[in-house]
This record gives structure tokens, sequence and C-alpha cells, in this order.
């Protein structure tokens, strides 16, 4: 270190070698913000004759903030990156030809549900054991009115989970966060969030951001101005499962992602508006992928909409895009989801590393909007529709 840089002082300190009037001050100490006391120089000469001594200061300086920075590491014990189809951590991030700006974050271990809490049988192990065997993986179900009163009570549970999720929607929030509060609310409603460990997904929903078609897991990454994020919320209560979500704005969202998400949701409006007995379920594909079309967007092919009751995940599937080969009719009793994902460039889809997270090939922007429903005798019943006490987060239902 030279004497050269050092800075001229405007306070009456006194020099730190021999105690006369201080005019100078050293400017590594000033660079690391050090107390003014012990960084005064009355010439350049005694700065000189000091440095020796002196820049053991500015080691401590740097030892000191590396022990803050161990400390804030210790505050995020146990957050790592995942791998392997939510069954690996790593400390480090893992590298893959990212297709957009998007990137992981570590994530927060695995939240508890209490043991009065009714679990699926994944809850302990990550792995369904009924569900991939069962019958209803090949007949559409009809429900009995008291299967369809559980599946009112649990569909509404979850509308009111995913209505506390948009309420703390900001910019600056983790999706741990949200996820946080996904879980809390779950349980504090008496349900097991449906996503936890259910084939090891480590988290209790899923949050998918901008360029993220689909099961996105909560991580540290916090929520930036002109973010899009979708939140799936599904939930297991009284025997059965309810499943829903939507895409939320985060501030100030730029105008063609603003098309993108009300499109989504009108695309889901429309294949709603449909839903009857004696109804293809190979029509709802037709509906949506006419409406995204039409505004230059297209649809998600690799994941589709699905039966939904006892089970999670069960017949039928329904596809989105068109031409799609569903087989069957729709059918009073029958309960299922649709769930459209549209892409603001091409449809196709690549997975993340993680082996849960999917994202748009070009690194454009998806959306999404999901609800359960019931078929009626006179066409259908949104199991997950809003209510009332919903947040007022989509400027086109206000108008
Ligand atoms: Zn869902
Ligand atoms: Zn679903």
């Amino acid at each position: 270190m030279q004497g050269e840089g050092i800075v001229q002082s405007l306070s009456s300190l006194s020099c730190v070698r021999c105690s006369k009037p201080a005019s100078l001050q050293c400017p590594k100490c000033m660079d690391l913000k050090l107390p003014r006391e012990g960084a005064s120089f009355c010439t350049q000469d005694c700065f000189k004759a000091s440095w020796s001594s002196h820049k053991a200061v500015h080691l401590k300086a740097k030892l000191s903030t590396m022990t803050d920075q161990l400390n804030l590491d210790a505050d995020t014990d146990g957050w790592l990156y995942c791998t392997r189809k939510g069954q690996g951590r790593s400390g480090f991030a893992p590298n893959f030809d990212w297709t957009g700006p998007l990137r992981p974050y570590p994530i927060s271990s695995m939240r508890t549900v209490p043991a009065h809490i009714d679990k699926p049988d994944w809850a302990e192990d990550g792995t369904p054991k009924i569900e991939p065997y069962s019958d209803l993986q090949n007949t559409v179900e009809i429900k009995t009115p008291e299967q369809i009163k559980r599946m009112r009570e649990t569909c509404r549970l979850g509308r009111e989970i995913l209505d506390a999720a948009a309420r703390v929607i900001r910019p600056g929030i983790t999706t741990d966060e949200i996820d946080r509060v996904v879980h809390e609310a779950t349980i504090a409603g008496g349900g097991y969030p449906s996503p936890l460990n259910y084939h090891f997904f480590p988290k209790s929903c899923c949050t998918s951001v901008n360029e993220v078609i689909c099961h996105g897991i909560p991580d540290a990454r916090k929520l930036e101005d002109g973010d899009i994020v979708n939140v799936d919320v599904s939930v297991y209560y009284k025997g059965c499962h309810g499943d829903l979500n939507e895409t939320f704005f985060v501030g100030n969202v730029d105008e063609a992602s603003q098309q993108l998400v009300r499109c989504t949701y009108e695309c889901l409006e429309k294949a709603i508006a449909i839903v009857k007995p004696g109804v293809r379920f190979r029509e709802v594909g037709e509906v949506i992928n006419r409406h995204a079309t039409m505004s230059g967007l297209s649809v998600v092919k690799s994941y589709c909409g699905h039966g939904i009751g006892d089970l999670f995940h069960c017949a039928p599937n329904i596809p989105h895009y068109a031409r799609n080969k569903a087989v069957g009719v729709m059918k009073a009793g029958q309960t299922f989801t649709i769930e459209p994902m549209i892409n603001a460039g091409v449809w196709r889809d690549r997975l993340w590393p993680d082996g849960w997270t999917a994202v748009t090939a070009d690194g454009k922007r998806s959306a999404q909007f999901e609800h359960t429903l019931l078929v009626t005798e006179s066409g259908v019943e949104v199991l997950t529709g809003r209510l009332p006490s919903s947040p007022k987060v989509f400027p086109w239902l206000d108008a």
C-alpha cells in the first residue's frame, strides 16, 4: 500500500501513531467502512510508518465479514438444490442448457405435517401405492352423492388455500414463503398438501415462474416486479383430493404477459363452458387450441387434465391440444380437472435437472389455470370456483 491513496479527512481526530491532530484517513479502512478513530493519521510519514502494524486492522475486518457470511449460511441451513426427481440434494447449482433467464435456487428442508392429519399413502416414503394400480386408471368413476359432498368440501378448502397464497404475492417474497403459506393454510384447514412427497416432490405446492410451464419447486428466489407466477394447490381432505391453480401478476407486468395470462384464463373458461353429459373428452382440446392459436399462442402437449377423487390422478386423461386421441364421453357424476398451459412461443417443453420443473423450450413465458369440475345432469359445477371473498387479482373480472 502506497501513501498516494490516502484521503483528506474533515474531522478533528488524532493520529493513531503519534496522537497529533489527524488530517488523513486510511483509504482501505474507508473502503471497509471501519471506524475513523482507528484509521486517522497526521501525515503520510506517520501512515507509512504505521503500515506494517495497521494493515492487521484490514485483515481482522475481512475475517469478521467472512464470519458474518458463515452465519448467513447458517441461517439457510439445510437449503440445497433439488436433484434427481426430488430424491437428491446438492450444495452446487446444477449445469444445464437453460432455456430462459430463470435459474433454480436452493430449497428449504421438507415441512412436517402434524400426526392428527389424515395422510395419503405417499406421505411417508414418497411412493403412491394404491394410485398406480387402481382400476380407476382405466375406467372413469361415477361419484356417489356422498363422494360428491366430500369433493365439494375439499375443493372449497383448496380454493381458500390458493386465495391465501394469492394475498401474499408481491415483489420480494420468495416462492418458498408462498409454499409456507400454502402448507400452513392446508394444515389449519385439517388437510394434507397432496404434492408433498408425491413421487418425492419436495414441497407442498407448485410455483411456476415466467418460462416454467408447471411443477416448479418453491425455492429461495425472490419474486421480481414484472414476473408472472402460477401457484398450483392440491389438498387431501376427508379422503379425497381437490386441485386448482391460477397465474398471478407480480407488480407491474408487461402487456404481452398480461395478454398471455388473460388468454389462458379464457381458454379454461371456454373449455368449462362445453362440459356436460355426452360431450367427448377430446373436444376440450379443440376449444382450448382454437382460442390460444387465435391469439398467436401455443398449447403445451406433455401435461394434461386428469380425473380426481379419492385418487390424486386417475382416468380420464384430458389433453388441452387439438386433434388429440382422448377416449370417452362425459357423464354426470364424473370429476376431473381441466388445466391448460399456454405458451407465448413454441409449445415444446424441457425438463430441468431437478426432474420436476417443466420449462418452455424457447424460454418464453407460459401461463396456466386449473379447476376441478363435476359433470352434472345439466352441465358442470366448478368445485374450485372463486368465492365472493377471493382476492380481486384479475382486472378483467372486476371490469
Ligand atoms: Zn393442480
Ligand atoms: Zn391437476
